[in-house]
């Protein structure tokens, strides 16, 4: 999707400084590296957008980005730092629970993996956690043209049987790099947007 406007609203540290509005929002989730920034930008025909947050420094933020006035991106700071304190660790637990627990425009959950590797516990932890919510989830599978094309569906059903994704669980395999997936992943976030 093309839009006149997709800008970073603010990188809040807390909940006081969320946007105040009540355009649906879509959180976005995956562990650090994987191709989060790049995957925001091809979805929003950006070439720059999702960097802007994604400084080290700012891994406990949420990156709230407008869509045309019409939806909300919450990017999730990257997750599964090898040397993430305990004490960061406590805080990042807590700024999601806030957020679930009081945004109520929340709609659903995009998380990202890499194609290429079985998911971690870190993001059977965030699937758990936002079904918990009983919110829609759909995955995508990203960096897939770096995988053979012999290797392809076996990869997919490790995805699948490590993150036990339910029938209405979608996962989509996505690349940056070729646009793979960008209207599948589009189709799949206007379902629970609208
Ligand atoms: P983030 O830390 O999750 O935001 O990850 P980035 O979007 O910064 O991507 C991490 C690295 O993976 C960068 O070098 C990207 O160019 C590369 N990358 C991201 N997505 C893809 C993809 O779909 N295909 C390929 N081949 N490389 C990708």
């Amino acid at each position: 999707m093309q839009f006149q406007k997709a800008e970073l609203v603010i990188s809040a540290a807390s909940k006081v400084q969320w946007p105040q509005t009540e355009l649906p929002e879509i959180v976005l989730a995956g562990r650090s590296n994987v191709g989060k920034s790049s995957l925001i930008n091809a979805l929003t025909g950006r070439k720059k957008l999702a960097y802007v947050g994604n400084t080290p420094g700012k891994t406990r933020l949420l990156n709230f980005f407008n869509l045309d006035d019409q939806y909300m991106f919450v990017d999730v700071p990257g997750y599964g730092y090898a040397n993430i304190s305990k004490q960061q660790l406590i805080r990042f637990g807590e700024m999601m629970e806030d957020y679930f627990n009081e945004r109520m425009q929340k709609r659903g959950l995009l998380l990202i993996v890499d194609a290429r590797h079985k998911p971690t516990e870190d993001d059977l932890t965030m699937i758990d956690f936002v079904r918990y919510y009983d919110l829609p989830v759909v995955v995508a599978a990203t960096k897939y043209d770096k995988v053979k094309p012999s290797q392809r569906q076996h990869n997919l059903k490790v995805i699948k049987e490590t993150l036990c994704l339910r029938d209405e669980e979608k996962l989509i395999p996505f690349s940056a790099e070729t646009k793979l997936g960008v209207d599948e992943v589009w189709d799949a976030l206007l379902e629970m947007l609208h």
